[in-house]
């Protein structure tokens, strides 16, 4: 068998500066007013002082459909949780809370909603109205024990109207006793099947319970956990994508963008609806079962769909909450490999088969220091180098693309 030979590309670092010289959107191509794009969201680069934006090259409309698609998946996936574990300054008010999550209480033995506050790192716990077999009825809350009859009396008259909504999952984990939540201003019946959820209906209408007993606070995280995040390929390749598509703004100018060469790339991020994703469900070791991996993105963009595979793609590597954006040409096709914090890497092929790009260039984020770093193929001997290491049957092909010699 043939040993897996490594070979080294060396960069340099340089300063990208956006060219202004035809102000249109890289999206839609229309004239585009002085605006502030921001390849990576500023959630995930939080405090960083030369992070990259285009000023010039993405109008109103495209930025805040872009935003919306950074918004669902920092709602929503795995990098919702990240986002709150790495990004957020110290009292940021972000949470977790669209990711339904539950942790196993051994004091209660009890599963208990809850999400991750941002300003304290800490679990908080939905304040919740537990409708278990076992017990009587049981408020968990975080509010201070003087509101903790009102909130009961709020549940009470709920029950009482039917001004709830019932969500069934039955992804919820086994032994997870029906209850009422108070979500914002609304209240929520959460249970694992419809009959569970009818049966407590009735139990809880039919008992005179006066208040319920309110749960101690010192609940006893067992380490046992459940969280429910969302994943679409789609809606994540999108991310990516447009990440991506804005670096080669930077880097090349906005005329790049526009050629005809990128018009698949430039509808598959900014038309149609995000879409809702499927529900992956991660348990303290992570993905629960092979369905709930989300999955890894190597997708074709470009208009012939005709890219050869396999293609030289360049897989970066990068530590928890770095994020790596790798853009080069192998013989005429213009790849983009995306890292988002420190995430699987995706494989974009943005453009082909007869697109070129001038330089190989890097974006990488080091979330330790707060610093964006751009790096391209090395010309100039005076300056420090930086070695990135590309398997042997990679760097032929970028080699013969950029006309490199190995060393
Ligand atoms: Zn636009």
């Amino acid at each position: 068998m043939q040993k897996p030979t490594m070979d080294f590309l060396a960069f340099q670092e340089f300063e990208p500066r956006e060219q202004r010289a035809s102000p249109n959107c890289i999206w839609c191509g229309a004239s585009a007013r002085t605006n502030r794009a921001h390849l990576i969201s500023r959630k995930l680069s939080t405090g960083a002082r030369n992070a990259p934006t285009l000023r010039f090259n993405v109008c109103e409309g495209c930025n805040t459909r872009c935003g919306g698609l950074e918004q669902w998946v920092l709602r929503f996936t795995p990098l919702s949780w990240v986002r709150v574990m790495l990004y957020l300054r110290p009292a940021s008010r972000g949470t977790t809370r669209d990711v339904p999550s539950y942790f196993f209480s051994g004091a209660m033995n009890e599963w208990v909603v809850f999400h991750l506050d941002g300003a304290s790192h800490s679990y908080a716990v939905a304040t919740q109205l537990l409708l278990s077999p076992k017990s009587s009825p049981m408020l968990l809350t975080q509010e201070a024990p003087e509101s903790h009859s009102l909130l009961s009396r709020r549940f009470m008259a709920a029950i009482r109207d039917k001004a709830f909504k019932t969500n069934i999952h039955e992804s919820l984990p086994a032994g997870f006793s029906p209850r009422f939540l108070l979500e914002g201003e609304h209240i929520l019946l959460v249970s694992r099947t419809t009959n569970e959820a009818q049966a407590s209906i009735e139990y809880a209408s039919g008992v005179d319970w006066g208040a319920p007993a309110a749960g101690r606070m010192c609940l006893e995280n067992t380490g046992r956990e459940q969280l429910h995040f969302r994943w679409s390929k789609t809606n994540w390749a999108r991310f990516c994508a447009k990440t991506a598509f804005e670096a080669l703004c930077l880097f090349e100018g906005s005329e790049k963008c526009l050629r005809p060469g990128f018009t698949f790339v430039r509808d598959f991020v900014t038309r149609g609806e995000i879409l809702p994703g499927r529900e992956v469900v991660f348990d303290e070791k992570g993905p629960r079962s092979a369905r709930d991996v989300p999955t890894p993105v190597f997708l074709d963009l470009t208009v012939s769909q005709a890219a050869p595979q396999p293609i030289a793609a360049v897989l970066p590597h990068a530590e928890a909450g770095m994020h790596v954006v790798a853009l080069y040409e192998v013989h005429g096709w213009v790849l983009a490999s995306v890292v988002v914090a420190g995430f699987p890497p995706s494989v974009l092929v943005l453009g082909g088969p007869d697109e070129h790009l001038d330089d190989f260039y890097q974006m990488i984020y080091d979330d330790q220091q707060c610093t964006f770093e751009f790096t391209r193929l090395a010309y100039d001997r005076s300056k420090p180098i930086v070695p990135m290491a590309i398997p042997g049957n990679s760097f032929s092909d970028l080699a013969e693309t950029y006309g490199l010699k190995s060393v």
